[in-house]
């Protein structure tokens, strides 16, 4: 039955997460596991929900807006995707953080946004670490300086970094990078760049969140390991 079916993988998904705290001398609620649910319906988000979920993360806005007045409204959550500036006024004031800026144009967007909504955006700069062409992201050289452009922009606030790994067979195989975000940030965080916090790194998926947990992930980001495959042909 699905809902067992869910419950069973959230469990699991849960005890993976606690080991990998243990393993790295983490205490548990030093990360936050977030619950990818995209091109899931809303019956299984309110099943993980029940189970005590709060936080769950979505890669577009279409979907995002659809899903927010459906379920309840205690949820934090996290636009994960790429995102277009013509789309940032529909989120801006709904979200929890979002972990995909990859550029000055767009938190400039944001912070536009923010302002007419009376918010401040939290946000995350995503970084291509592995630099693949296919991904979204600044180069890892590149961070530090966008950091540095953002931070004037006194409606978003920046939280930390975000990296997509490679999908890699072994998860063992992205280690590096985790540790390459890891060491970037607190790099960053060592400027002391007025209204830049380095307290969030969003890394880790189904294939490689405890190794991500292990090098400092506070937020890992996973779907397919509770929701199951998706079908994005339905
Ligand atoms: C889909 C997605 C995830 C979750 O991927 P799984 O491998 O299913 O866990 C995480 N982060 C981003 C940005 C995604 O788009």
């Amino acid at each position: 039955m699905r809902e067992q079916e869910l419950k069973d993988n959230l469990i699991s998904v849960e005890e993976r997460v606690a080991a990998a705290c243990k393993r790295a001398g983490r205490n548990r609620d030093e990360v936050t596991l977030i619950a990818v649910s995209k091109t899931k319906p809303v019956s299984d988000l309110q099943v993980i929900y029940d189970q005590g979920m709060r936080s769950f993360g979505e890669n577009k806005v279409q979907e995002l807006t659809e899903k927010i007045p459906e379920m309840p409204n205690d949820i934090d959550w996290h636009l994960i995707g790429h995102l277009q500036r013509n789309k940032v006024k529909y989120i801006v004031d709904k979200v929890k953080l979002i972990h995909s800026v990859d550029s000055y144009r767009l938190a400039e967007e944001i912070n536009i946004q923010a302002k007419k909504h009376g918010v401040i955006v939290p946000i995350l700069i995503e970084v291509n670490a592995a630099n693949e062409t296919t991904k979204f992201g600044v180069k890892l050289e590149e961070a530090k300086q966008l950091c540095q452009e953002i931070s004037h922009l006194d409606a978003v606030h920046i939280m930390g970094l975000m990296t997509i790994a490679p999908n890699v067979v072994v998860p063992e195989e992205n280690r590096g990078i985790f540790h390459k975000i890891k060491d970037l940030s607190v790099d960053i965080a060592n400027e002391n760049i007025d209204n830049v916090d380095m307290r969030i790194l969003s890394m880790g998926m189904t294939n490689d969140f405890e190794v991500a947990i292990e090098e400092g992930a506070t937020h890992v980001r996973v779907g397919t390991a509770i929701f199951g495959e998706r079908n994005y042909n339905l």
